[in-house]
């Protein structure tokens, strides 16, 4: 029987793998450029830090989390986000002992049960970005700047920025009274989920994806106008801050995430014809997540990128390979000059091809083709006895004689890779 990938669970073939090189590539790029270090964290992590930092009645936690007892008998996660596990090496490694400013990224898979669709997958991977240490509204608006510059400078198209405010637990008590009474007014009305958890998490009423909720929620009482004056001044600083650096939003009083660690500055860039799976990136400020999870008192802001969702708004070009040899020979000798030029072709960063089965020139042209070569070297028998070989130009259709001698002079020059 023939076994496949698990559902949710996706190969990413050639050449598509290139484009996702190229998008890591550019957000290592612009993340060093702002300042920000690479962190790589465990994939497996105690299912009790999820818990404890997304919150127990959320999506992901209730129902979204791939845990399992291990052959310890410890309860094990796999990580359906990033920013929980970079908190607890933050704080496991006291990376605040000589000053809590940290900027970190980290790109990797992600694991969700949710059900597959376009956009949507149990295994997908995050462009993550955190900040700690730093209250001040401006970087806020510069991780937002961040993530605009980065969509844009990939050419994602039709990506707006939304920005809300969600408060602190001083502002959000009175709020999420006011907000139970509502949905208590309602409670006929509203799905399983949303009642269940109007006691503990009204909130999450706002992201449930029910039709009927989200008419009620369409009336329901918004945080943005309880904010207490420390929030309000911080959300207007930060948008300030966004217009100062030409960053367009859209405020959405609306959006809460689907996370409960979020305080004041919550995010989403969303892109359009992506239905409901519009969210490419998503972010926000985390205030009590580092106390919450055991260490000192330090802010924090992040977002995620989606990089699924972000190629799905990418236009749909095929990004050429760098300039590329295949050496065709024909016969034993010219086969054993192929392979040892090829090798110190490959020593320098050439990419080169080779063909590895004696086949005929037809053939090797072919494999030449598939290979997108841009250049080929034809040697034969004839041409190494006579000491020249071959260069066709596969694109500009042209071909000349070239001394074997100083072949792999002439052929770094053409291909511009450096000299050797
Ligand atoms: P959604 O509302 O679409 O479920 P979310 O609020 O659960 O998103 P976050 O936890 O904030 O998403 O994750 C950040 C980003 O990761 C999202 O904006 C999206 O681009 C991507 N993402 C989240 N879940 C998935 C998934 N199952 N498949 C592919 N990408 C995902
Ligand atoms: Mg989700």
């Amino acid at each position: 029987m023939e076994i496949k990938a698990i559902r949710g669970f996706s190969d990413i073939l050639p050449p598509a793998t290139r484009r996702w090189r190229m998008l890591e590539e550019r957000a290592r790029e612009v993340l060093e450029g702002f300042g920000f270090s690479e962190i790589r964290v465990p994939i497996l992590e105690k299912a009790e830090l999820f818990s404890r930092s997304i919150g127990t009645e959320t999506d992901i936690v209730e129902k979204e989390m791939y845990t399992f007892e291990d052959r310890g008998g410890d309860l094990i996660t796999m990580r359906p986000e990033a920013t929980a596990s970079i908190v607890r090496a933050y704080i496991e490694h006291k990376m605040y002992a000589a000053d809590p400013m940290a900027k970190l990224y980290s790109i990797g898979p992600m694991f969700r049960h949710e059900r597959p669709q376009k956009g949507r997958y149990r295994q997908f991977h995050q462009i993550n970005v955190e900040v700690f240490g730093i209250s001040h509204p401006m970087i806020d608006a510069e991780v937002m700047a961040i993530v605009m510059h980065y969509v844009s400078l990939v050419g994602a198209a039709g990506c707006r920025l939304q920005v809300n405010s969600l408060g602190c637990p001083r502002c959000r008590l009175p709020y999420t009274k006011n907000l139970r009474a509502f949905l208590s007014d309602h409670l006929p009305h509203l799905c399983e989920d949303c009642r269940r958890r109007m006691e503990r998490n009204p909130l999450r009423a706002f992201d449930c994806k029910v039709q009927g909720c989200q008419d009620i929620m369409s009336e329901a009482p918004l945080v943005s106008d309880y904010l207490c004056t420390e929030c309000a001044d911080h959300f207007a600083a930060v948008r300030n801050y966004l217009e100062a650096l030409g960053i367009a939003y859209e405020p959405n009083p609306r959006m809460v995430r689907g996370l409960d660690y979020y305080t004041k500055t919550a995010f989403e860039v969303v892109a359009g014809g992506l239905g409901a799976q519009n969210a490419v990136a998503a972010g926000g400020r985390y205030d009590h997540l580092v106390a919450a999870l055991g260490g000192p008192d330090i802010p924090g802001i992040g977002f995620a990128i989606g990089i699924e969702r972000l190629l799905l708004v990418l236009p749909d070009e095929s990004l050429p390979p760098g300039p590329s040899l295949f050496i065709a020979a024909l016969g034993e000798g010219p086969q054993r000059e192929a392979f040892s030029l090829s090798y110190k072709l490959n020593q320098v960063g050439a990419r080169t091809m080779i063909d590895y089965e004696g086949r005929s020139l037809k053939a090797q042209m072919r494999r030449a083709d598939k290979f997108g070569a841009h250049y080929v070297l034809i040697i034969g028998e004839d041409e190494q006895r006579s000491g020249k070989a071959i260069l066709r130009d596969m694109k500009e259709k042209k071909q000349e004689e070239i001394p074997l001698p100083s072949i792999f002079e002439e052929i770094m020059r053409r291909m511009g890779e450096g000299s050797p």
